[in-house]
């Protein structure tokens, strides 16, 4: 390796969206930036089916240089249903000597330190030896109400989710209290004050990176910039990265399907890495894509086991309507096995995406000019719902939340015909995700505001590295 280039080390918490994104992260510090990254993977038990996809075609690729550390087991401290900022910031605290002394052999040593939300405690690591230290993030809105939550703690009385009014956040769109994010649903929670932490340790960062663009979230990173209440850390939008759609080693059946569909006919529904609806939900799914006759690809995951049914046990496909698949035959496909959204996304022939709103997910689909129906679940999804649906304009979603109640078979056929075939409604979120998938692209290419935003980073870290270096004289 050419000592003068910047050297960024990467790590990356447990979990597929973690991942994606930071593997993409560092596929564009190396192509776009002349970096060299060396990514470390950290994981919580054996690697899931798509962590070790991700793996494996990264590895292939050569760009990085990749070291899979080995899983750290939190059990002792955390239970297993334990949330996910507790769980996976107890894992990111349980990684610190192994990843120090990783980082320590590594030569040259690095410039730079970057980790996801979830890895802040790993930034220690960057202030023992005095290199920058940077925090990685998904979405822009989300961000600004974990940069301000130190004020509303003190503001705000009472648990958030029994406020009357939205959430004020300077500058940005105020929060429902029904799109809150899981960790501030409950003040009493030690969720709570983990969330807190995390967002004062972004602070206290050398700068947090968002995967968006200038133009997608210009009043939100405007605000973080200028208003008060929000730190005085750097914001760089060096988005969208989301996983780039190539061929993998063996071609997968639904992309023949999907050869012999016509164009953009196609909805494909998936819920994530994590998503699962309740059995019931399930049963109206199915009926509400029957009675919309559209053609579908469904990645189909059991419910949870506190609502699997004995008798129908861990197949997916046994909480399906009797006579559903034979009766869709020729309508669609379901799988229940890891599935390559990406490839299916790009295919012309999907015209809609059913999504839980991952951010991922969200960004795969603007990026392919695929409009939304809007389904969020946990973590964030509620406000990336929101934003998609109420200001992009690029996704529909149904009146009730999933997570407070059922959605029901009409509704699901309404909401699909919408975006499959509705010529005037339909047709809008069409022709304004097709906008936003070419202002994105337009970010990442030499010259835009994403690109410039990755190259101000490395002469942040040419600086610094200069600077270590006349220190060491
Ligand atoms: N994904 C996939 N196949 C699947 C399920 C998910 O390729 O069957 C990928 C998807 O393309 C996205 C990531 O996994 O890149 C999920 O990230 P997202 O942020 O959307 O959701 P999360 O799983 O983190 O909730």
């Amino acid at each position: 390796m050419e000592s003068s280039k910047p050297h960024a080390v990467i790590v990356s918490s447990p979990g597929v969206g973690h991942l994606v994104c930071d593997l993409e992260l560092g596929n564009r510090l190396v192509a776009d930036q002349n970096f060299h990254v060396t990514f470390f993977v950290v994981l919580e038990s054996q690697a899931s089916a798509g962590e070790s996809h991700l793996i494996q075609s990264a590895m292939a690729q050569k760009l990085l240089d990749i070291v899979v550390l080995p899983p750290v087991d939190v059990s002792g401290q955390v239970g297993p249903n334990s949330p996910i900022f507790t769980r996976l910031t107890a894992v990111m605290t349980e990684i610190r000597p192994t990843l120090r002394s990783a980082i320590s052999d590594l030569k040259p040593s690095p410039t730079a330190i970057v980790v996801d939300a979830f890895g802040t405690p790993v930034l220690e690591v960057a202030d023992e030896i005095h290199v920058l230290k940077y925090v990685f993030v998904t979405s822009a809105w989300p961000l600004a109400l974990m940069l301000y939550a130190p004020i509303l703690d003190e503001e705000v009385e009472g648990e958030y989710v029994d406020q009357k009014e939205p959430l004020r956040v300077p500058g940005c769109m105020s929060v429902r209290p029904e799109d809150l994010v899981d960790p501030l649903l409950d003040r009493t929670k030690h969720e709570y004050k983990v969330f807190l932490q995390v967002g004062s340790e972004m602070r206290g960062s050398d700068g947090v990176l968002v995967n968006t663009w200038e133009d997608l979230d210009t009043r939100t990173l405007k605000a973080i910039r200028e208003e008060e209440g929000f730190g005085s850390v750097s914001v760089y939008a060096v988005g969208p990265l989301i996983k780039p759609a190539g061929p993998s080693a063996s071609r997968s059946e639904l992309l023949d399907w999907l050869d012999e569909q016509p164009i953009e006919s196609v909805l494909y529904i998936s819920f994530g890495s994590l998503g699962v609806l309740s059995a019931q939900q399930i049963t109206e799914l199915a009926w509400g894509l029957e009675m919309s006759q559209q053609r579908f690809i469904w990645v189909l995951r059991p419910p949870s086991k506190k609502d699997a049914s004995a008798d129908r046990g861990d197949d997916a496909l046994n909480y399906l309507p009797e006579g559903f698949l034979s009766r869709t035959q020729k309508l669609g496909l379901v799988v229940t096995q890891w599935a390559p959204q990406s490839e299916i996304l790009c295919h012309r022939s999907t015209g809609g995406f059913l999504s839980h709103c991952g951010w991922n997910s969200s960004l795969e689909s603007i990026l392919r000019g695929v409009p939304m129906i809007a389904w969020p679940l946990y973590a964030e999804q509620k406000m990336n719902a929101t934003k998609l649906a109420e200001e992009e304009g690029v996704a529909v979603r149904p009146k009730i939340a999933p997570t407070r109640g059922l959605v029901g078979r009409e509704e699901i056929e309404m909401m699909v015909r919408k975006v499959m075939e509705d010529q005037e409604a339909g047709k809008a979120m069409r022709a304004r995700v097709k906008e936003l998938k070419a202002s994105g692209e337009k970010a990442l290419t030499e010259g835009g505001s994403s690109f410039n935003a990755m190259s101000q980073l490395a002469e942040q870290c040419a600086m610094n590295s200069e600077r270590q270096k006349g220190k060491g004289k």
